[in-house]
């Protein structure tokens, strides 16, 4: 019995003793590893960025109705409101470029503006039409045969531009679900409730806390901007009879 308790004890005493020099280690070693991985990356986004000693530009042509994609309703928050170009992810990578020395900066020349703004507002409008119909903005292309569905938010944004820019809508194959009169799709009624939360609140209480991340004075500008998205998808939903 009394050997057991001393070799339970001297166990105890080992593994204790390994448990600390190994937090030793790792507390030696771990800035070291941070330090390579990040010399690692800076050297990734250099070799892609070399030889420049001028600030490039990198556009990212999001516009700002879908970069801010302010939840439709309040089960619509994660992965249903993807934020892949909000400004504050676009500063974010931003600082992290500056930090590294990376000599590139993000330019979102339509973070004001609608996606029916930018058409209506394009220079070229020949070229637009020649272009345009080829684009995909579907959120599910593959699952329906590189076809857009005609019913999933990004879709339904893009049938709203073309509407809002007096395009006729020529997409290449069409919609999956064309009449939204007789679609059951979870978005549109997502979107035919944010319209109808608009009207009946009003913009702030729509948009909530979402822009608590800006200035005053950009936050007005992405307020008109998600007004005017909704507004825009109020007008399709009302040639459908939807709201
Ligand atoms: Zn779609």
């Amino acid at each position: 019995m009394k050997k057991i308790i001393h070799l339970t004890v001297f166990l105890a005493i080992v593994s204790a003793l390994a448990g600390g020099i190994l937090g030793y280690v790792n507390a030696l070693t771990s800035p070291i590893i941070e330090e390579q991985k990040i010399a690692a990356v800076k050297s990734s986004l250099q070799a892609i960025f070399k030889g420049s000693d001028e600030f490039k530009e990198i556009v990212v042509p999001e516009n700002g109705f879908i970069s801010l994609n302010v939840p439709l309703d309040s089960n619509r928050i994660g992965s249903l409101s993807t934020k892949t170009t909000h400004p504050v992810y676009m500063a974010l990578l931003q600082e992290i470029w500056d930090a590294l020395g990376i000599k590139a900066k993000l330019i979102l020349p339509y973070k004001y503006k609608t996606k029916g703004e930018v058409l209506k507002e394009c220079r070229d409008r020949k070229l637009l039409e020649e272009l345009v119909f080829a684009t995909n903005s579907c959120g599910k292309f593959r699952r329906h045969g590189y076809r857009h569905c005609g019913v999933c938010v990004p879709c339904l944004v893009r049938r709203a531009a073309f509407l809002e820019a007096g395009l006729q809508d020529y997409t290449e194959k069409g919609y999956r679900y064309d009449d939204l009169s007789r679609s059951n799709s979870r978005d549109l009624a997502a979107v035919a409730l944010a319209v109808k939360q608009v009207e009946l609140l009003g913009i702030n209480r729509f948009v909530k806390g979402e822009l608590s991340f800006a200035e005053p004075n950009d936050r007005n500008q992405y307020l008109g901007v998600v007004a005017r998205g909704i507004s825009e998808l109020e007008k399709l939903l009302k040639g459908y009879d939807i709201v």
